[in-house]
């Protein structure tokens, strides 16, 4: 079933593809055209105006090429990797990312939970997850902001969050103190593509690609979001028994264990 929503989830995506993305792209290449055409005219004129003119060009270019990337990625649905990782200890590791990704005017805290339970996930792709979410709560922090992030143990009842099944979960949560969601945009936030953000600031990828890899790991996402207050966004991820998966994986290694 998640396989088939993630098709369903593709196919919509190469549906919205000619109106959404094509049209971006285009915006992008005629800032890229309209710098060099303007820059040719003044190849003559200062020299700090070609510059800019050229600074222009190689900007829309640049985002262009971000652009394609993305999509090229989520196309490709690059193969999973996954394997047994506390995820404490992944996050712990992004710190430094983060600090980076947030700038100065927006502080970051962890609250880490030291006896999380394992999960079974690609870590680029966790990594990936929590990037794209931290990148989204500072689009939606203007000046100064907060931004937590925390794991913790939960067990939970089927449907608890979305089409959970019962069980044990490692939650991770990513808090901002930003603008929040209205209900539509917050009814929306996982489609492929929706974005509410400038040409060539958002692809609308971000959110749907955490629900992709949320689906596969056999867990969940949750949005709780309020207007002018901020946005909670939280991964639920099965438990994993240690010992379980890295055999389950290694029919080879299990094998000569038995002999
Ligand atoms: P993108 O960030 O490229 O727009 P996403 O799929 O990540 O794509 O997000 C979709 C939309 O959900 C955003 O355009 C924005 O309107 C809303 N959104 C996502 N994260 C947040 C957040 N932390 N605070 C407020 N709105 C958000």
């Amino acid at each position: 079933a998640e396989a088939q929503l993630r098709q369903v989830q593709k196919m919509e995506a190469v549906g919205q593809l000619t109106g959404g993305i094509a049209h971006d792209f285009n915006n992008m290449l005629a800032v890229v055209v309209g710098g060099i055409d303007l820059a040719r005219r003044r190849l003559d004129g200062p020299r700090r105006e070609v510059m800019a003119h050229l600074t222009n060009a190689m900007e829309g270019a640049t985002r262009a090429a971000a652009l394609t990337r993305r999509l090229l990625s989520f196309a490709r649905s690059e193969p999973l990797l996954p394997e047994r990782l506390d995820a404490s200890i992944l996050l712990a590791g992004m710190n430094e990312l983060l600090d980076r990704t947030l700038g100065e005017r927006i502080k970051v805290t962890t609250k880490l939970a030291e006896d999380a339970w394992p999960v079974f996930v690609d870590p680029h792709q966790l990594e990936n997850a929590i990037l794209n979410l931290a990148v989204n709560a500072r689009d939606a922090m203007d000046g100064t902001g907060k931004l937590t992030i925390r794991t913790h143990n939960r067990k939970l009842q089927a449907n608890a969050v979305g089409d959970i099944r019962a069980g044990e979960y490692l939650v991770i949560q990513v808090k901002d103190t930003g603008c929040g969601m209205t209900a539509e945009v917050r009814e929306r936030a996982f489609e492929p593509f929706f974005t509410t953000k400038a040409v060539g600031k958002g692809t609308g990828l971000g959110l749907s690609q955490i629900f992709g890899f949320a689906h596969q790991s056999g867990g969940e996402v949750g949005i709780e979001s309020e207007v002018g207050k901020g946005t909670t966004v939280s991964i639920y991820l099965p438990r994993t028994e240690a010992q379980a998966s890295n055999v389950r994986t290694h029919p080879a290694m299990q094998a000569k264990a038995e002999e």
